[in-house]
């Protein structure tokens, strides 16, 4: 690899350097991508990392590719402060829900991000405590994050993983999180690809920074298989920084609905070949790795669960939905597995419906409800989003019958219990297990 040069082209580069510890690779990834040339010091910046899980249940979930590591948070903050930065904040709004115990506060902690923003005097924000700014996005009526809607520099810091719903989920779908809760659920109903790229253009990243330290295949949750890539890159431009992400992951950016849908508002190409590298060739360094993978019928296949279907959701079901049906399904795999079922479907999200032939349909959340009221036979777990407790309740005593169905839940209640009061932890076999030195714990400490 050559020294840095400063960048020149119309089209802002996308830096890429090999992971190795040490600030230098994220230094010279910023350095190839130029990506301070606009930072006045005085400024405020604002990084957004991508934790999405607010740490609720079990510690011993694997982070590696789901979330953003502390490592290359800490590392950034560093280098800001020697280009001058003094006024930093963090911001984040995770899944938020009260039964599985998420909070972005808890996040921070999860991810290590509140150590690195105690060490170095950094402020953390909650964007799911507000205050939001209503923002029309193409006749979508969006609240967004005062604070990020406000940054002098914001700052995009993804975590390089596939998505199962939008293919990869890089910088500008990272801005996501940027918005109410009530807000993300809108997006999920009105048109998701199109509503992430208006969302981050009108958050505008001064900068994008992919931590590519770890990579998710089947993301975008835990449920997914995570490799070590030790990759970074860097770009002034979203566009570009996502479109070479892609490639990193072996997906075509053209393919991508969002990357499509941003490069048509701004009137440009989301294609490879109009992004200008620099550092790392992409063609040296990418990987295939598979997007699209119904992780909810792999969790009961692991688990030698047999009998029942879980039709994979798709893009009009909200992420608390989604990710309420992934946590109870993780707790039955580990309570039921081996059990064989007769004909059970459960059926999340606006566009799933039960197939006739299914014996048991249990339906997850009001859309599913709505989208199935002619099953008259069906379960419904209603809410809005749906809540796991009652989910999981329901899924043991409709499976199991009520006796059965009552000894399995009584001990997870416990568990659950005193998983929230810190007083033991759990392993769970949908889980996959990662071992050091490759996949390294303290990237989250
Ligand atoms: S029921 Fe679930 S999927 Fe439907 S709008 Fe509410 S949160 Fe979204």
């Amino acid at each position: 690899m050559n020294e840095p040069t400063p960048a020149s082209s119309a089209t802002p580069p996308v830096g890429i350097t090999r992971y190795e510890p040490g600030r230098n690779s994220l230094r010279a990834a910023i350095e190839w991508a130029d990506g301070f040339r606009d930072l006045d010091p005085s400024t405020s910046v604002l990084i957004k990392p991508n934790i999405i899980w607010g740490g609720g249940g079990s510690k011993k979930i694997p982070r590696y590719g789901m979330i953003t590591t502390a490592r290359i948070v800490e590392d950034l903050v560093v280098l800001l402060r020697e280009h001058g930065c003094t006024d930093i904040s963090i911001g984040e709004g995770t899944v938020a829900d009260p039964q599985m115990g998420s909070t972005t506060s808890r996040g921070f902690t999860w991810s290590g991000i509140r150590r690195v923003a105690q060490q170095h005097r950094v402020r953390l924000v909650d964007f799911n405590a507000g205050p939001h700014e209503p923002v029309d996005l193409g006749g979508i009526q969006a609240r967004i994050s005062t604070h990020a809607l406000r940054a002098g520099f914001l700052i995009s810091v993804p975590v390089l993983k596939t998505h199962a719903m939008t293919k990869v989920s890089l910088g500008l779908k990272n801005l996501k999180g940027c918005l109410s809760m009530g807000s993300k659920k809108r997006f999920h109903q009105h048109g998701l690809d199109e509503l992430i790229a208006r969302n981050a253009l009108v958050l505008q990243p001064k900068l994008t920074v992919i931590d590519g330290i770890y990579a998710l295949a089947e993301g975008p949750t835990s449920l997914g298989a995570a490799y070590r890539f030790d990759l970074i890159a860097v770009s002034r431009d979203a566009l570009t920084c996502d479109a070479a992400g892609s490639a990193l992951l072996g997906i075509d950016p053209t393919s991508v609905e969002h990357l499509v849908a941003y490069a048509d508002l701004v009137g440009r190409s989301p294609r490879l070949e109009a992004v200008p590298v620099r550092g790392v060739p992409l063609d040296e360094v990418s990987r295939s790795l598979s997007w699209e993978a119904n992780t909810y019928e792999d969790v009961l296949r692991r688990a030698q669960i047999s009998g029942v279907t879980v039709p994979w959701p798709g893009k009009r079901c909200c992420t608390l939905c989604a990710t309420g049906l992934g946590c109870a399904l993780v707790a039955l795999a580990k309570d039921v597995a081996g059990r064989t079922f007769d004909g059970v479907e459960i059926c999340a999200g606006a566009d799933v419906r039960a197939q006739p032939r299914s014996k048991k349909v249990i339906l997850v959340g009001d859309c599913a409800a709505r989208s199935n009221a002619d099953r008259r036979d069906a379960v419904a777990v209603r809410g809005c989003p749906v809540g796991v407790t009652g989910l999981l309740s329901t899924l043991a005593i409709h499976t199991l019958g009520l006796s059965e169905g009552l000894r399995v839940l009584a001990p997870r209640a416990l568990k659950t219990l005193a998983h929230r009061l810190g007083l033991c932890d759990e392993l769970f076999p949908a889980y996959r297990t990662y071992s050091p030195p490759e996949f390294d714990p303290l990237h989250f400490s």
